[in-house]
């Protein structure tokens, strides 16, 4: 992508109405543009980040198993009447609509229930089980504070997976493999040292709930975390009995702000039982499905590493969730206009160095690194570099008549500093030859 083509604009000063640094950050960077408070637009960076970060989360997903679906936003208030949740008293986060006959439809804040109740159409033998199901949906919920840029959205795009099984135990094992993929899904989206697996509440429908807790002050959580064992409890549970139960002293705990970037729920069979979700075992008879959720908040994730890994000059991405590998610069030549005479000499350089620059650039697409190419010629390079630093590439190239004449590139390394002055081909082996 050419800097020339990119829809977006970067900006020195942040939206006077935002507080949150992810959304700081990802405004003046221009990934996301602010509708209204809770409901952010996704530019081109915001959205090819996204897209990668589902990339991820869909081959961890389909890796355990999963099936991917796509169910509906708008849904109908029967199936939630069935399990008490269409009211306010129990969901306080509702939207809602009506049909121009006047019936009420919801705006889908998450789908355990008609999900379930799709179900109860396709299962009904112990040969349909177990499933696992996932989707990337939009959810609406009526969030009272909507102060946390894109990690509290009242608009946002889940991935919501959902666990059948026969039995507690093939449950038990469901489970292992979600977790399991939760802890690949953060480690490769860059924040798995930062996020801990976390004992927490259950919520009306569950006994007790595991979450992936990433340190941050931004966190509207507090965990109490447990260094050797990288896991945390979440303030909410944490009594005596818990610590019994996990064999952890009180005062080996450190208490931490941290944002719940994903959960993982056993639900039993509340909901298979209230809708009817059964399915006839091997001996004739008839049995509940037990279930679980599993949630990711996809647009939370992003702005959990915008907040975690950049630092006082902007966005660090790491390459697996990076909208673009690399960042390649091309510098004008800044002593153009100084005379005449060097003015001829100066521009043949220049164009040396856009034709050194162009084929770098098809010659890194080539071997499958994506580049964001700053070929702007009307901007300053310290306008060019700030621009670099603050959409935070892996890496940045500088091409210039500077390093053309030394037959080599100035490849700097976004998050560690680190510079190197290399050649071409070695450029090409390296960013090409790594891989998340
Ligand atoms: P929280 O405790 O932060 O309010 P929750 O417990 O209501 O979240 P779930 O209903 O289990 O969350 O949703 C699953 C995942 O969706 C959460 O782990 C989180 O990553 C994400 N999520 C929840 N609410 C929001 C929101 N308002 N904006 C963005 N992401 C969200
Ligand atoms: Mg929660």
């Amino acid at each position: 992508m050419r800097f020339s083509e990119l829809f977006t604009k970067t900006r020195r000063e942040a939206p006077k109405d935002e507080q949150a640094k992810n959304a700081v950050l990802l405004s003046r960077a221009g990934f996301i543009y602010k509708e209204m408070a809770g409901a952010y637009t996704l530019l081109p960076l915001g959205l090819r980040v996204i897209r990668k970060i589902e990339g991820i989360i869909r081959e961890e997903m389909e890796r355990a198993g999963g099936n991917e679906v796509l169910l509906t936003t708008l849904q109908s208030p029967a199936v939630w009447e069935r399990t008490g949740r269409w009211s306010d008293e129990i969901v306080d986060n509702w939207f809602r609509t009506v049909l121009k006959d006047g019936s009420p439809l919801g705006l889908a804040h998450t789908h355990e229930e008609p999900l379930t109740a799709l179900l109860t159409h396709y299962i009904s033998s112990y040969r349909d089980l177990p499933r696992l199901i996932f989707q990337f949906q939009t959810k609406f919920r009526n969030e009272l504070r909507a102060k946390s840029g894109i990690l509290r959205g009242r608009e946002f795009v889940m991935k919501d997976c959902y666990s059948f099984a026969r039995t507690e135990a093939e449950h038990a094992v469901l489970y292992q493999r979600m977790k399991d993929a939760y802890t690949r899904i953060f480690e490769r989206a860059g924040i798995g040292e930062h996020t801990y697996f976390t004992r927490a509440s259950g919520g009306s429908f569950s006994r007790a709930s595991e979450e992936f807790q990433t340190l941050t002050d931004a966190g509207e959580d507090t965990i109490y975390i447990e260094p050797d064992t990288h896991t945390a409890i979440n303030a909410e549970v944490l009594d005596e009995t818990l610590l019994a139960e996990l064999n952890v002293p009180r005062e080996r705990l450190v208490e931490k702000k941290a944002i719940e970037v994903g959960n993982i729920f056993p639900l039993g069979t509340k909901f298979s039982e209230l809708l009817g979700l059964v399915f006839t075992d091997e001996s004739g008879e008839k049995r509940p499905v037990v279930m679980g959720c599993y949630g990711i908040g996809v647009g939370r994730l992003m702005g959990t590493v915008a907040e975690v890994l950049s630092d006082n000059r902007g966005l660090v991405w790491p390459r697996s969730i990076a909208p673009f590998d690399a960042h390649l610069v091309r510098i004008r030549n800044s002593k153009l206009e100084i005379s005449s005479e060097s003015h001829i000499h100066k521009a043949q350089i220049t164009n040396d160095v856009v034709a050194e620059a162009d084929g770098l650039y098809a010659a890194l697409q080539a071997h499958g690194v994506s580049v964001l190419y700053d070929d702007r010629q009307d901007v300053s390079v310290g306008e060019q570099f700030a621009d670099a630093d603050l959409i935070g590439l892996p890496y940045r190239i500088v091409a210039s008549e500077k390093t053309m004449a030394a037959g080599k590139y100035e490849m700097r390394e976004r998050r560690s500093g680190a510079v190197d002055l290399i050649g071409g081909d070695e450029l090409i082996r390296r960013l090409a030859g790594h891989r998340d």
